[in-house]
């Protein structure tokens, strides 16, 4: 049984590994137990023709992307919620009754609460309120991870996971993952530079940098995984139906912005009250 057990709360497989696979790396290698929850399946993803053989949907293709990146960065256990990917802000996709979005936020903290009943944390992760750049199943993540934290101690919230013989449990710790300000504002200054959208970005055109600059959050926790950084890349390649392989000259330039190997995370329980608190680790004690 590892000492230090974690459990990080994401929407789409891929979410692990293009936000911290490198801060999951380090803490497995260091013999932490890394839980893992993804709630959809991704179904909605864009993916090429060429990865699509031997998969009948794309749902399939990014579970076994996902199953391979759990193997890359050797989480201690993956549980998928078999929600319905939601789309983009504003496409049809969020109106699907299965989608992430169209659950009621009670029913996925449930889910959670269970889980984290279940491997019984002491850091709990999950996207910043703006679900990192505005994704819907980010948001409802968020908001039902949140909503887990506070429950999953109270033997009065979902009673029947204590009937049926779990014990409550509160987290220590809960963090969001968020990015520094500084990238996002350098990188909405060199897109109006070179007289392109800001509020137009990536694969899509649908990520809005702008408003990613406005919506940043403290830095409480930074990860230096400098020493993980092949088996971070590891994970990243494992989902190859969401990478581009030729990405645009500005996309690159914007990547090459966060090729530093650190991920950061804002601390949301307890509060921190002196904002200029510096961590380098996420069990930091007191
Ligand atoms: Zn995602």
């Amino acid at each position: 049984m590892a000492d230090r057990t974690m459990l990080i709360a994401m929407a789409h497989p891929d979410d692990e590994s293009f936000g911290m696979a490198g801060t999951i790396a380090r803490y497995v290698a260091e013999g932490a137990a890394v839980h893992l929850i993804c709630a959809t399946n991704g179904d909605v993803g864009t993916v090429d023709e060429a990865f699509m053989e031997g998969y009948a949907t794309v749902a399939d293709r990014r579970l076994a992307e996902l199953q391979c990146a759990a193997d890359a960065l050797g989480f201690a256990s993956v549980t998928t919620l078999g929600y319905r990917d939601s789309g983009m802000r504003g496409s049809p996709d969020n109106e699907h009754p299965d989608s992430l979005v169209s659950a009621p936020v009670d029913e996925v903290a449930g889910r959670i609460v269970q889980v984290i009943r279940e491997t019984r944390p002491e850091v709990l992760i999950t996207f910043d309120p703006f679900g990192g750049y505005g994704h819907p199943d980010h948001i409802a993540m968020h908001e039902a991870a949140v909503r887990a934290y506070r429950l999953s101690g109270d033997p009065d919230a979902y009673p029947q996971q204590i009937n049926n013989g779990l014990k409550p449990h509160q987290p220590g710790r809960l963090y969001y993952q968020t990015f520094p300000h500084f990238f996002f504002k350098a990188a909405v200054a060199i897109m109006r530079l070179l007289g392109r959208d800001p509020s137009k970005f990536g694969r899509n055109n649908d990520i809005d940098l702008t408003e990613i600059a406005d919506n940043t959050y403290p830095i409480h926790v930074r990860i230096n995984y400098r020493p993980y950084k092949k088996v971070a890349a590891r994970a990243r390649d494992c989902h190859a139906s969401q990478l581009n392989p030729d990405p645009p000259f500005l996309q690159r330039l914007v990547q090459n912005l966060f090729s530093r190997p650190v991920d950061t995370f804002m601390q949301a329980e307890p509060p921190v009250e002196n904002g200029r608190v510096r961590h380098t680790d996420l069990f930091h004690g007191g």
